[in-house]
């Protein structure tokens, strides 16, 4: 196939907002080269994207983009035995320890552990005109200065290589190493804000029967006042993922019985009964999540020829399912940018991102300040905005307008202020209304 445009283009990292940004610009350039430090000899979890071995729900926002650029991807992952259901009937919500009234949300949810939706990304990705995927190759450096970045070093079984490039794309996940790359350069360095959620992972997997959850595909019971939650996916090969969490250092076991316990004391009573009577099919692993961070590269003079995507530029608490989603977000926003041309990308690219960025990032580090326990400026906005989304969480346990409203919102497929329109916001606060 012929490639898309002239010049080279470099992605560091191959994970999701890696591929993503491969596929978008293979459209405007000649060649991309794929730059990662793992190898993919088996598709299942690999060294560097441990949370891939917990739960991973793409919310619909991100499945619709993925769909966009990767037209019949849902269907694809479908037929490698992922389920989908329609997001409220086919999988069941727990908000505030109660079960969200079930109804038509126009949202699809797409039940797959991260190897597979990786794996199907991937391949499809390096169908792309001009896409190469280098593994076992790890960037170590930028090339260039202060205003341009022109290439990167990178190293393969300890021999280091520099590769000229038109743009560096960081995709490299939370750990990225660019801002101290670009300090060594003397670049600007993004500003770091990061929220303190010590939050633990536990992740098993079990045999699934078709009795379980009433033959419904997934249960998502939300962190309650004991900062405890958890969620079961019914995932490829008929099994259960089980993930269970807990926020500030109370960190859920992974041993069959502390797992049992710990599924015991969260708000609904649906993961428990899957944890204790479905057969168990591994030894289960922990994940510990200390805080979720944000860098303004929108705020610091970035050098040309240089863009960070995904994690790389903001880390979100994973609770709340939204890093994939908003990965896919931003790799629209370049797709968006990369039309109108390069002059001046990295400005334009992080000025549109940082407000899609904003969005999914007041949501969650809000819903985090629920909790005493997370240090934070609780301004009067945050305190009403938790006050009204409780009102809303109350009302969705039995109005399916509210419920559907409240779905598309944590979605990202509506905006948060779909919840203010005056038809939503009269039955969320006036309960009466609903009522009648
Ligand atoms: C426990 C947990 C659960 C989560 N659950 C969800 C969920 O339910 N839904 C959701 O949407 N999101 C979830 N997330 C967030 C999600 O995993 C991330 O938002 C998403 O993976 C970001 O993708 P990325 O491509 O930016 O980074 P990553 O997926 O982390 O990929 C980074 C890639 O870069 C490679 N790499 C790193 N350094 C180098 C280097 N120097 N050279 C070359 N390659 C390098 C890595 O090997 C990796 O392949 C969760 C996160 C955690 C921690």
């Amino acid at each position: 196939m012929s490639a898309g445009g002239t010049g080279h283009a470099i992605v560091l990292g191959a994970g999701i907002a890696g591929m993503l940004s491969a596929r978008v610009l293979s459209e405007y350039f000649e060649r991309v080269t794929v730059i990662e430090r793992d190898t993919f000899d088996a598709d299942g979890p690999r060294r560097g994207v441990p949370q891939a071995r917990h739960l991973h729900g793409l919310l619909d926002r991100g499945r619709t983009i993925i769909e966009e650029l990767h037209p019949g991807f849902t269907e694809e992952a479908a037929a490698l035995g992922a389920p989908t259901a329609e997001a409220l009937i086919g999988t069941r919500w727990y908000l505030s320890g109660l079960r969200v009234t079930p109804t038509e949300t126009g949202l699809t949810s797409l039940m797959a552990t991260r190897p597979l939706l990786e794996s199907v990304l991937r391949r499809r990705t390096l169908a792309a005109p001009g896409v190469e995927l280098r593994t076992a190759a790890a960037a170590r450096a930028l090339i260039g200065d202060a205003r341009r970045i022109t290439g990167v070093v990178i190293a393969r079984e300890e021999v280091e290589q520099a590769v000229a490039a038109d743009l560096v794309v960081d995709a490299t996940g939370k750990a990225s190493r660019s801002p101290d790359w670009l300090r060594a350069l003397g670049a600007a360095t993004p500003r770091e804000e990061r929220v303190d959620v010590d939050l633990g992972y536990a992740s098993r997997f079990y045999r699934r029967t078709p009795e379980d959850l009433d033959g419904q595909s997934s249960v998502i019971i939300s962190t309650g006042p004991n900062g405890r939650g958890g969620g079961a996916i019914r995932v490829e090969d008929d099994r259960w993922h089980v993930t269970l969490a807990g926020m500030l250092g109370d960190h859920p076991p992974v041993d069959p019985a502390g797992f049992a316990d710990f599924a015991a004391t969260i708000a609904a009573p649906d993961i428990h009964r899957i944890v204790t009577s479905a057969e168990p099919l591994d030894d289960g692993v922990p994940h510990r999540f200390r805080h979720a961070v944000r860098r303004r590269f929108e705020r610091s003079h970035a050098p040309e020829g240089f863009l960070a995507v995904g994690d790389a530029v903001c880390s979100f608490n994973p609770l709340y399912a939204q890093g994939m989603a908003v990965a896919a977000q931003q790799v629209r926003v370049l797709r968006d940018c990369l039309a109108v041309g390069t002059v001046d990308l990295p400005a334009r690219f992080y000025a549109a991102a940082a407000r899609v960025v904003d969005v999914a990032w007041q949501m969650s580090t809000g819903s985090d300040l629920r909790y005493p326990g997370v240090v934070g400026h609780r301004t009067a906005r945050v305190r009403l905005t938790n006050a009204y989304v409780g009102a809303a969480h109350r009302a969705a346990h039995t109005d399916p307008r509210i419920a559907r409203t409240f779905l598309r919102v944590a979605n990202l497929v509506e905006p948060p202020a779909a919840l203010l329109r005056p038809a939503i916001a009269s039955r969320i606060l006036l309960p009466g209304r609903r009522n009648r």
